[in-house]
């Protein structure tokens, strides 16, 4: 994706925007030394712990371990894509995003503008036809919720739509492109045709699609655009824009599985509503969902096709699960929706629905222990069989070694044995800062210098960068001492940004919210040490390969084995200084 917009574009871009001002209009900044802080927008808490650095052009909260360049703040608070953010952040700077040549070009503005003019037209036949004005009561939908979701109608015919916005041949092909034109024997025709329809928003809350709910028994009950250049249902959620609008940042999004859920549901109070669009739940879905908060409820049917839905779905989540997100589920009495069960029995009843869902973890286990005979030393080895291999799938962290470690106390003890329950012993995300820290090894604190403060390469000797040494993460430090060399003027956040697309680079995120302890002016005294320690490191490591007994070594190991030993000592030696 990073590839459509030119690198050097990404580092002009952060390099005009002020993060600082960016961040401190959305969120309260308070100055603390030579940064700013402020209650983290990412988790809730009372104290700050989310710190904003204008020299790194960086924030980074030590709560939740959220963290990020100015694009990575607008993609997480705002809830964009990479272009979106970038697209954003540019207008903000009057700045225009160059395209690199024989990119895709930008769908022009024409195809939004004529899916508008359809919504208008959609919304404003709604309430000249009393048919669709009695449907709509009848589905319970007040005034308000109608105007809020723009919720209109396609009258019966076959040209309605067409008539208004077509007529020539451009106006035609481009109502076609937006998915609004079925095509028979005679011509075009309108695709939606006597349907109340929901149009369907992108993230900045332009219209990109529509969906048509018949009235009576016409089939199919659910017509939804096709796939268009703007409209892709396995990467849209419904309502996401507005659900997003309802609160800063989002505790828990619901994800339900009809637009007549989301709308029933807004109407009772539960604004943080949105709907998979007649598709099963992606890792798309699911990476969205938790970009606009860090828990995410997935509702369903209780029936079969519901709970097989819902499985996929925990297998769309499963690869997302990084640390501090959580995903629950709820599964309704058969026969019901989010639309039917919130209407009979009220806001309070489904709140209480909500509260109970299960924990991520304990669907899986009872999914898996209800297949095999617990009882059994052959249907134990089949748990650990099925369920290893999505446990896999998870992100590395904590919640897979717990999931690990449930898997493997589950398979050891009969279910008829005493023992914890799943249920009431959920596998949780702990927050970061509960992690023990580790000792930080002398590469570990260079690289965190440099992607801290990429202008401290200027003081890596050739013989510095150890071109012989074959420590792991060695190639990393040598191809990140050059690309400091070559931009000593970079933030950290340009940096990264530059590096977006390196598989080293969520590696050197990590290291950019690491804690260094010496003042600034201490830095580079504190990476020259950590050279010295790693050249110390690699230098001992040369010795243990040479037999210890100067009688085993060949003429040439006792000549290295003594330079080796001065090095050592000259080393050790400019570190006492
Ligand atoms: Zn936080």
């Amino acid at each position: 994706m990073g590839g459509l917009i030119p690198e050097s574009f990404i580092e002009q871009l952060l390099g005009r925007v002020d993060i600082v001002e960016l961040i401190g209009h959305r969120v309260p900044l308070k100055r603390a030394g030579k940064e700013f802080q402020a209650c983290c927008p990412f988790h809730g808490e009372k104290t700050p712990s989310f710190t904003v650095s204008p020299q790194k052009q960086f924030y980074h909260c030590f709560g939740c371990g959220a963290h990020g360049s100015a694009i990575g703040f607008m993609m997480n608070f705002e809830g964009l894509e990479f272009i979106d953010a970038v697209e954003e952040l540019a207008r903000h700077a009057g700045l225009s995003v160059p395209r690199e040549a024989g990119s895709k070009p930008k769908p022009e503005t024409s195809l939004f503008d004529v899916l508008a003019a359809a919504n208008a037209w959609f919304r404003d036949q709604l309430p000249k036809h009393p048919q669709a004005v009695a449907y709509v009561k009848k589905r319970g939908l007040n005034a308000e919720i109608i105007e809020k979701y723009e919720i209109g109608f396609a009258p019966a015919g076959w040209d309605g739509l067409l008539k208004q916005l077509g007529g020539t041949k451009e106006k035609d092909q481009l109502l076609a492109r937006a998915g609004l034109l079925s095509q028979g024997d005679k011509g075009s025709y309108d695709k939606f045709r006597n349907r109340v329809i929901f149009p369907i928003h992108d993230r900045r809350g332009r219209v990109i699609g529509f969906g048509g709910r018949a009235m009576q028994d016409e089939t199919p009950k659910y017509l939804n655009s096709p796939e268009t250049e703007l409209f892709h249902k396995g990467r849209e959620l419904y309502a996401l824009h507005l659900a997003r609008k309802s609160q800063a940042r989002l505790d828990r999004i619901l994800v339900v599985e009809g637009y007549m859920d989301v709308v029933a549901l807004a109407q009772f109070g539960f604004e943080n509503c949105v709907a998979t669009l007649g598709t099963a739940t992606t890792p798309d879905h699911a990476e969205i969902a938790f970009r606009a908060a860090d828990e995410v409820v997935f509702c369903f049917d209780g029936d079969a096709a519901g709970r097989k839905a819902a499985w996929r779905a925990l297998e769309s989540t499963l690869p997302k699960l990084r640390e501090g997100r959580q995903a629950r589920f709820l599964f309704l009495p058969e026969g019901e929706d989010p639309d039917s069960l919130v209407r009979k029995q009220g806001a309070a009843a489904f709140g209480d629905m909500l509260a109970n869902s299960s924990a991520l973890s304990e669907y899986f286990f009872e999914h898996f222990t209800a297949m095999v005979d617990m009882n059994s030393i052959d249907g134990r080895a089949r748990l650990i069989e099925l369920a290893r291999p999505l446990i896999q799938g998870i992100p590395e962290g904590v919640f897979r070694d717990m999931m690990q470690a449930q898997l493997e106390t589950l398979a050891r003890h009969r279910l008829s044995e005493p023992r914890k329950a799943p249920e009431s012993n959920p596998v949780r995300m702990p927050r970061r800062d509960t992690l023990a820290p580790k000792s930080i090894s002398p590469l570990r604190l260079a690289l965190t210098h440099l992607v801290q403060s990429p202008s401290l390469a200027r003081f890596v000797t050739d013989e510095q960068k150890l071109a012989e040494c074959d420590f792991q993460g060695m190639d990393i430090y040598r191809e990140l001492v050059d690309f400091c060399a070559r931009h000593p003027n970079m933030t950290t956040a340009q940096l990264l940004e530059s590096w977006r697309d390196h598989p080293a680079q969520p590696h050197l995120r990590v290291l950019a919210t690491q804690a260094l302890k010496g003042e600034a002016a201490n830095q580079a005294r504190e990476f020259q040490d950590a050279l010295i320690a790693l050249e110390l490191d690699w230098t001992e490591a040369l010795m243990v390969r040479i037999p210890d007994r100067v009688i085993d070594q060949s003429e040439n190991e006792r000549k290295l084995m003594h330079k080796l030993q001065q090095r050592k000592q000259a080393l050790k030696q400019s570190r006492a200084e």
